[in-house]
């Protein structure tokens, strides 16, 4: 059975639920439509699962982990070995699905599956990933090492803007520890999710390993109640994030919570004017400016701040349209709710006094006239103090400040509370060094905007962006996905040998 089917007598299909190894429909009476931003065309419905269904779903994954956690490392990663090659050959149909149901363009949707695929590959090298440690004669005769154990079930919480990546960054690294899993899509975009937990299954994940459940708070706040539940990943916003790391910490899980953000790049007036321009408009409104590390505030310092018009100018060249038209540069943002919310935001900017250097609420894409486009929106004039400078915005809105000094405009960046992403734009060495040191920011671009580190690494966002220590992927999550557990041996080589009693602490 496929992860979305049409009923005989039903007009749309239904998103269903994978629960010990079998796609199923929910039980629910309560669902959602997945609809197409550009166009309104409903592609699907989601259920929004039902508590017992969770709790069905954790079950499995609990009753798997028995056989999971003992499977051999090369059977385990030869699992992800399929699964990369399926990923790789399924690349254009699963962005087809993602392009229709979230929004961004054709090849920006290769790239959300390209950049989830690396971490799977990277997911191949368990085998050294997952090691521990040794340590020999640690005292007379006795020798320490360490274990990384899988710690049972553990659950995944993924947001709209990367419907490929993000469950890609959880679900391979924990199963592929050994772990068992359940995947909690974003109720927005879960078609090519499902693809992805298909190519799963056919990759050889066996039964009760990996399990998805849909829905929103009720279901969120049963993976994080739920007794069973291990250790919890979450992405998405800020809000939800820390109610999530809140109720699961004090329901004794392990969590992760990668939360929203507000970017900066400081253009230093030595930058290579062509290429730092270019970088600002594509990592401002790329993805319509939907991605957790868009950048959303530019600080221009001293003569930069004349580089400002050729700003707006380079960003009304973009084409807004839908993103399975070719050269679209600009596809909608997700949802209506969603543009509500980016045009009140643009609103309030205006009347709280910021300059509308260039204005995106009108635009008008022919042939998608429903659709939920934004046009490129910058704002000049900007003080700290306005919501659009205090929120995140989430759609293609770039907001400018500027500093006299390279000083100033460091300490505009470190006053901000998030901290996941920054940029720097100079061609001074002395300057980026002293900028990487002094900035704040858990994940820094020197000369390059959207500074999200390769799988080898981890995502590394800090402060407001970010609760509990270990990142989503890289060495650090097989930290997060498995508990150390230290060793400390001692065998005698002959048995009739004894110390005698010995009640104080040794002092060698
Ligand atoms: P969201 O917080 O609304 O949703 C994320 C997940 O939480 C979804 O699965 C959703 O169903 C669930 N959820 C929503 N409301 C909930 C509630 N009240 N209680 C419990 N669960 C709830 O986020 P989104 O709008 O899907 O994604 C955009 C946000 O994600 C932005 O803030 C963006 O910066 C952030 N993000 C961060 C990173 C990162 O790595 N830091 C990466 C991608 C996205």
């Amino acid at each position: 059975m496929n992860a979305v089917t049409q009923a005989s007598n039903a007009h749309v299909s239904t998103v269903k639920l994978l629960i010990d190894g079998e796609f199923v429909e929910s039980k629910t009476k309560e669902w959602r439509d997945i609809v197409n931003p550009a166009t309104q065309e409903v592609l699907a419905r989601v259920p929004f699962a039902t508590v017992e269904e969770v709790d069905q779903a954790v079950k499995a994954a609990h009753a798997a982990f028995a056989t999971w956690k003992t499977t051999p490392i090369g059977t385990r990663l030869r699992i992800m070995l399929k699964l990369q090659a399926l990923i790789r050959e399924n690349m254009p149909r699963i962005a087809q699905t993602l392009t229709a149901e979230q929004g961004k363009t054709l090849p920006d949707a290769e790239g959300d599956i390209f950049r989830g695929l690396e971490v799977v590959e990277h997911a191949c090298s368990i085998g050294t990933l997952q090691q521990g440690g040794f340590a020999e004669n640690v005292a007379g005769g006795v020798d320490t090492y360490t274990l990384q154990q899988p710690l049972g079930v553990c659950a995944g919480i993924t947001p709209f803007n990367f419907p490929a990546m993000i469950p890609l960054w959880m679900f391979p690294m924990a199963i592929v520890c050994g772990n068992t899993f359940v995947l909690k899509p974003s109720e927005q975009d879960p078609l090519s999710t499902m693809q992805l937990v298909e190519l799963a299954i056919e990759a050889g994940i066996p039964k009760g390993v990996l399990n998805v459940v849909h829905g929103g708070k009720e279901v969120v706040d049963a993976i994080c109640t739920h007794e069973l539940v291990k250790a919890i990943s979450f992405v998405g916003s800020t809000a939800v994030g820390t109610h999530v790391y809140r109720l699961g910490s004090e329901h004794g899980k392990r969590v992760q919570s990668m939360m929203g953000a507000k970017n900066h790049a400081v253009v230093l007036p030595d930058a290579n004017r062509e290429q730092a321009l270019n970088a600002l408009v594509g990592a401002a409104f790329g993805a319509a400016g939907q991605r957790c590390m868009a950048t959303s505030v530019a600080v221009f310092v001293g003569a930069a701040q004349q580089w400002v018009d050729e700003l707006v100018e380079k960003a009304k060249t973009l084409k807004v349209n839908a993103g399975h038209e070719p050269k679209t540069d600009v596809g909608p943002v997700v949802s209506r709710t969603a543009k509500t919310r980016i045009l009140g935001l643009i609103d309030s900017g205006v009347k709280q006094g910021a300059t509308l250097a260039l204005d995106g609420r009108d635009v008008k894409v022919p042939g998608y006239e429903s659709g939920n486009f934004v046009g490129p929106t910058v704002f000049t004039d900007v003080k700290t103090d306005m919501d659009i400078y205090t929120n995140e915005i989430f759609g293609p809105v770039l907001v400018v400040l500027t500093a006299k000094t390279l000083d100033e405009a460091i300490a505009i960046v470190n006053a901000n509370p998030f901290g996941n992403g920054v940029g720097l734009f100079t061609q001074s060495g002395a300057a980026a060094r002293k900028f990487q040191s002094e900035i704040d920011i858990g994940q820094v671009g020197i000369n390059i905007p959207i500074p999200v580190p390769v799988p080898y690494f981890s995502f590394t966002g800090s402060r407001g962006s970010k609760l509990g220590d270990l990142g989503p992927y890289g060495k650090q999550v097989v930290q997060f996905y498995t508990q150390t557990k230290t060793v400390t041996a001692r065998w005698f080589d002959d048995a009739t040998v004894s110390d005698g009693v010995n009640t104080t602490i040794s002092l060698r």
